[in-house]
């Protein structure tokens, strides 16, 4: 027993020392002991600025309300404010007037780009690109900590693979290898190499944890999965968000097997704290503490605020329970001080990681902001992405690109003429007067011809009354371009939908215009996957647009018009039918495994995995997307049978760009393991090559496969890899691959 307790009091003397030999750890030490109750729960209080605010206390910037909670210490920082100027000032005032002088936290949604609008996130995905992603993320950082802000809520990470929650948009799809390295690449570009640098701001990954397994697809809703599904699934975009530094986190709204994130000790403390050993600053998301109540997780208020602090959910966003309640319980002997004392400890630590103490200043550089902003620059690599971010889903008889021997082209549908919704959910900061729309960016590049517009019809009215007018404009044309899919509002939070289709009469005024028999290109906007069978089966020309952001039109212009060959692949596998949902690639096998087929009416019962109504598979796939040019996969090589820890296997295909264009292929390999001690999905992205080819260019495209990239998390939950026989596939998406067998050797199957 002694040992122990000596080795105990060494550790913890060791720790002091640790402490104390680490000036910011000192200085937060100092700090600390200065602070009153009130003061420490101050700085765990972070509330929003004028934007849509609806908390306990309405404070805006035009009354003095802010100013007071101040200079009072009963804020830890304001979030969805911005101006360097007007930062400056309240800065000043913390800095100044408040007994400690601690400087503040400035929080925003900067979710994909700043005023400069980047693509939405699913969007980006498509791009497959990780430089691409890492400069938006970059320039939005830039941008956002010019204009005052030190802290961004994103990335979002949550995995989603029902295509009716609307925060779909907000992510990066359905895979969590692809989501891992998205994940990374923003936390690295919003950061920097370090947030000392200049222009860096800090990142928040979110929701943590499952909030895109929501029951139905409908937003807050109820999660309960297994550890298996939540370790090999969900959780590692956020430990990969971690291990590039992310400097906090955020708590997601849902209840996770029974017990609220905010306060589920499982995964809050036992994964995120003990078996990660994260050190940085947890964020509540908006009332998420109050709403535990709702849940029926907690009593009231004091319950709610004790059962999250005592998780490590250091901060309270919104709902001002550890303002209030928190020194009450700590008064009445409910709660121990020291878990007040953490979390102040690791909010003080990110303000002097964010330089916030030694320059409160640093984000209030008004001719920072004015360079910055929308720079030329900046706009130059929100199009690159836009470009990238654009998926090719059908181009029959070679109808794009476009050239200039078009002559009458009519502009048709509710995107078209519209500049607010290019700028999608989520860009509080974006303006709704800056988007290039389509018609300009079509006009732009159509040079020459003769572009006609009709709207055709609203976004989501049951009125057909425009329609006419839209027919006669395809009649007097020569190729229809119809600008189709979901308005900003239609995704993000709180935008689940049932029918996750075309809104409104969409679909109808695709179908009168078709009935024209002009060749129709159609240009589908969406934030999620969307069931689009009847123009798979009808239209030749088919576009995902998403929400490209400021500049939507240039890229989608310079994509119809072959300057830029479209190779964006989908990031999420997009239905034939609704009542597919939730849909995604790297299911699991059954014992009955679907066989390619459906039932024909009246056809007798199969007892397979199948609907009598529609096949099982997508309509288009994970990873599927087209380009101009085709490539032909073949020559698929294993450089050995079987393979042991330490010795990769190597993979190798020949990739050919058989077509006339130059053009990006993004070429995949999945793996699936045969039997496994739980089972496994049928195939799993394990890597993947974005590679430029010439027209009638060979490349032989080799990838390295590990033991290590073959590990799960186990049916001990261990997490490793185990030996025995797989699969591996190689193609241009998850469906068209071309497969070849192997065996991992391990020392225990000798
Ligand atoms: C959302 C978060 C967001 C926060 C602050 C919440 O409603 O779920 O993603 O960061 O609001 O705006």
């Amino acid at each position: 027993l002694l040992a122990v307790v000596g080795v105990v009091v060494f550790l913890s003397s060791f720790n002091s020392q640790q402490q104390q030999q680490d000036p910011t750890a000192k200085r937060i030490e100092e700090l600390l002991a200065k602070m009153t109750l009130e003061e420490k729960v101050g700085q765990l209080n972070f509330v929003v600025g004028d934007l849509f605010n609806t908390g306990p206390t309405v404070r805006t910037s035009e009354s003095d309300v802010f100013n007071e909670a101040i200079k009072k210490g009963e804020i830890t920082g304001i979030f969805n404010i911005h101006g360097a100027a007007y930062v400056g000032k309240l800065q000043k005032l913390a800095v100044e007037q408040s007994r400690l002088g601690i400087p503040l936290l400035i929080g925003a949604d900067v979710i994909h780009g700043f005023k400069t609008v980047f693509p939405i996130p699913l969007a980006e995905a498509a791009s497959w690109d990780m430089a691409a992603i890492e400069k938006g993320a970059r320039v939005a950082g830039k941008e956002s900590a010019a204009s005052g802000i030190n802290l961004t809520f994103a990335p979002m990470v949550d995995i989603a693979r029902d295509a009716r929650w609307g925060r779909t948009a907000e992510g990066a799809g359905e895979d969590p290898y692809l989501g891992s390295l998205i994940a990374a690449a923003r936390v690295r570009g919003f950061q920097g190499k370090d947030l000392s640098d200049p222009l860096t701001i800090a990142a928040c990954v979110k929701h943590f944890v499952a909030y895109g397994a929501a029951e139905g697809g409908r937003d807050y809703n109820t999660v309960d999965i297994s550890e298996y599904e939540l370790r090999n699934t969900y959780l590692p975009p956020f430990k990969a968000a971690l291990d590039a530094g992310s400097a906090s986190i955020m708590s997601s709204f849902n209840e996770l097997n029974g017990i609220p994130a905010t306060a589920n000790m499982k995964v809050m403390r036992d994964i995120l704290r003990d078996e990660w050993g994260y050190t940085g600053v947890v964020i509540s998301d908006w009332q998420n503490i109050m709403e535990m109540t709702e849940h029926g997780y907690t009593r009231d208020n004091a319950h709610a605020g004790e059962l999250a602090i005592k998780a490590g959910t250091d901060m309270d966003m919104m709902a001002e329970i550890y303002l209030k309640e928190l020194p009450k319980l700590v008064k009445t002997g409910k709660l121990d001080v020291k878990y007040i004392d953490e979390s102040v400890r690791r909010v003080l630590w990110l303000k002097y990681k964010l330089g916030l103490f030694d320059n409160p200043y640093r984000y209030s550089n008004v001719r920072n902001e004015k360079k910055e902003v929308r720079s030329k620059e900046n706009l130059q690599a929100a199009f690159e992405v836009a470009q990238r971010s654009i998926v090719l889903l059908k181009n029959e008889n070679n109808l794009l690109p476009l050239t200039n021997s078009t002559k009458k082209i009519a502009v048709i549908g509710p995107l078209a003429d519209n500049k607010a919704d290019m700028n999608g959910t989520w860009s509080f900061f974006g303006e709704a007067q800056h988007p290039v729309s389509f018609l300009e960016g079509i006009k732009k590049y159509a040079k020459g011809a003769q572009v006609t517009y009709a709207q055709g019809c609203e976004l989501y009215s049951d009125s057909k009354a425009k329609f006419n007018e839209a027919v006669a404009a395809a009649q007097n044309a020569d190729v229809v371009i119809m600008a189709i899919g979901e308005s900003a509002v239609m995704n993000g939070e709180g935008a689940s939908r049932a029918e996750v289709a075309l809104p409104g009469v969409q679909l109808d005024l695709v179908k009168a215009i078709h009935a024209t028999g002009k060749p129709i290109i159609a240009l589908v906007s969406s934030g999620r996957a969307l069931e689009l069978s009847w123009l798979d089966e009808n239209i030749p020309g088919i576009l995902a647009t998403w929400s490209l952001g400021s500049e939507a039109g240039n890229a989608v212009g310079s994509v119809l018009y072959g300057a830029y060959n479209p190779a964006g692949k989908l990031p999420v596998s997009f239905p034939r039918a609704v009542g597919q949902l939730p849909i995604y690639y790297n299911q699991k096998n059954t014992g009955r495994p679907y066989t390619g087929t459906h039932a024909e009416p009246g056809e007798e019962r199969v007892y397979k995995s199948r609907y009598r109504d529609v096949p099982n598979t997508a309509l288009y796939p994970f990873g599927y997307g087209l380009s101009y040019t085709t490539f032909k996969y073949d020559n698929l090589k294993l450089d050995k049978k079987s393979f042991r820890p330490g010795e990769p296997l190597q993979v190798s295909i020949d990739v050919t760009n058989t077509g006339k264009y130059a053009g990006e292929e993004v070429v995949q390999i999945y793996t699936r393991d045969l039997v496994g001690s739980i089972t496994r999905p049928v195939k799993e992205l394990k890597k993947f090559q974005k590679l430029h080819f010439k027209p009638g260019e060979k490349k032989t495209v080799t990838f390295a496969i590990n033991a290590d990239d073959l590990a799960f998390w186990r049916a001990d939950l261990t997490y490793g890899f185990e030996p025995g026989d797989f699969k591996v596939f190689v193609g241009p998406n998850s469906r068209d691959t071309q497969e070849a067998a192997f065996t991992l050797v391990t020392e225990d199957s000798i």
